[in-house]
């Protein structure tokens, strides 16, 4: 949409009529085809033509070139081979392993029938009709999918402590809270396959026994907003949501409520408390919502791709998910590929599939043939990891023995132009702007830990400013109440340790 994709639906729209009223038997059988993302934002406006069986991919199409493309491929079969996409769009996708966007750009995601066409509710059906909680929950168990937004919790484990308790009522939530800056992973999940995030979550509620679900969701984001209503409002209408699903006794329905926009709210407590109708903050854990969550009740908190990965792994077995990835990260990660790269887009990668691979291989490298300096992964409170561990391996365990994190998988490339001092700067801004005030180490900390980078940036920097910086860094580390808090100063620890002779150069070249 916001590289013109409206429009040029539009524009094909018209040029359709048109071609149809004066080609009428060519036109007949032509339908235009509305997908999700594609994943190559960088060539967008992505539209493919099929004629026949046999596709052409077209990139950076505008408003003013659909009437040639109709009248040239569509309605005269000529391909436009200028403006056809190269090699290095199929190796982007090729380098790809896809479970999470296997069919994101290709079904319309405001059609169930399109869903069901790819084997959609086929998972749901199964565990419904067919298995026991405790079977569900073992599947996800043995496939070790891991919590994808942010702390990597076993997806299964979690399940079972919510499933154990004795409650009347147990809740399931999807977080679709992303907030992170350079973030679209989630987003887009909800755009392309509303179903997918759906179908999840019902498998979810079998195995831990709840009738009543949540998907807490931005109000910033408006088109996966009306697109979630649609999905449910179709699954309501088939029959899998709502009372006695799949034939059976089990009962499943699911609301929506909109989030204001708070990134703190992605935290799972806080989140929490809004959709109680209470200020958007977290408290201490114990307890964990597995045990007290919502309305005091067992709650279970997956974020949207965590959910969408359940389906398959149903469908397709344990095994096979576990056979994917690394040996204590299984699957798959969708990371939106931002920053100083030409192939900027949404990706999905085997877990253990290095940085190198992902920069240069999907990504193309940098961009005007810049060197690579450093990639920022884990959004806001992840950390700045140089060119030196190019050929680290990205799964939880790599990022974090570098000091920095999966997160919910935002990965922004920077260049040898770009500093690292504003860099550390730009992400405390935002970390800082968010915390919520409820503690002090956070509240304060991040605010004088801003103090000094501007500090420094402004060319104001004094001796000593680093071994400050350190250790405020640590203490907000070690004593914040949430993880906002024990993660913001992600970006200034990992800058210090990589790339201090940029702070001592900024401090040296005083005003
Ligand atoms: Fe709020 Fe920050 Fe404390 Fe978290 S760490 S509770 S965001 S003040």
């Amino acid at each position: 949409i916001a590289a013109g994709g409206e429009q040029v639906m539009k524009a094909l729209k018209q040029e359709f009529e048109a071609a149809g009223i004066k080609n009428a038997k060519i036109m007949e059988n032509c339908k235009l085809h509305k997908v999700g993302c594609r994943g190559f934002c960088a060539r967008d406006v992505l539209v493919d033509v099929t004629i026949d069986g046999e596709t052409s991919t077209y990139q950076y199409i505008e408003e003013k070139m659909v009437k040639r493309l109709v009248q040239d491929h569509v309605v005269g079969g000529k391909p436009i081979t200028e403006w056809l996409v190269g090699d290095d769009y199929h190796t982007f996708h090729e380098k790809q392993t896809k479970i999470v966007l296997h069919d994101l750009g290709k079904i319309d995601p405001e059609s169930i029938d399109e869903y069901l066409g790819v084997d959609g509710y086929k998972a749901a059906q199964k565990v419904v009709a067919e298995m026991t909680p405790e079977e569900v929950i073992k599947t996800i168990k043995d496939s070790g999918l891991r919590g994808r937004g942010g702390g990597g919790f076993p997806a299964g484990v979690k399940w079972a402590f919510c499933a154990a308790n004795e409650s009347d009522q147990r809740y399931i939530i999807c977080n679709a809270d992303e907030g992170d800056p350079g973030a679209f992973m989630d987003r887009s999940v909800i755009e392309g396959n509303p179903h997918a995030v759906i179908e999840g979550m019902i498998i979810g509620a079998y195995a831990i026994g709840s009738s009543l679900g949540y998907v807490y969701i931005r109000a910033e984001y408006p088109l996966a907003v009306d697109r979630l209503h649609t999905a449910l409002n179709a699954a309501r209408e088939r029959g899998y949501l709502g009372e006695k699903l799949f034939g059976t006794d089990f009962n499943f329905d699911i609301k929506v409520k909109l989030g204001a926009g708070a990134f703190v709210c992605g935290e799972e407590t806080a989140l929490i408390a809004s959709i109680e109708g209470e200020r958007g903050m977290p408290r201490a854990k114990p307890p964990f919502p597995a045990n007290k969550g919502l309305w005091g009740k067992p709650t279970i908190i997956n974020n949207v791709e965590t959910f969408a990965n359940v389906p398959p792994i149903i469908n397709k077995g344990a095994d096979w998910f576990a056979s994917i990835g690394s040996e204590k990260s299984k699957g798959t990660k969708v990371i939106a590929l931002t920053g100083k790269i030409r192939n900027t887009g949404l990706i999905e990668i085997p877990m253990g599939m290095t940085l190198k691979e992902i920069i240069y291989d999907i990504g193309g490298g940098i961009e005007g043939d810049k060197l690579f300096k450093a990639v920022q992964t884990g959004g806001p409170s992840g950390g700045c990891i140089p060119q030196q561990y190019i050929d680290l391996p990205v799964h939880y365990e790599g990022l974090q023995s570098v000091g920095s994190m999966m997160g919910s998988g935002g990965m922004v490339v920077l260049d040898e132009t770009d500093c690292m001092v504003a860099i550390a700067k730009f992400f405390l801004t935002f970390t800082q702007e968010e915390s919520c005030g409820k503690c002090v180490p956070c509240r304060i900390g991040t605010k004088r830990l801003l103090e000094i980078l501007t500090r420094i940036t402004e060319g104001e920097g004094r001796k000593g400013d680093i071994e400050l910086l350190q250790q405020l860094a640590e203490d907000v580390r070690d004593s914040s109440l949430c993880g906002l808090g024990m993660s913001a100063p992600n970006p200034v620890i990992s800058t210090i340790k990589y790339f201090r002779h940029e702070y001592e150069a900024h401090i040296n070249q005083k005003k």
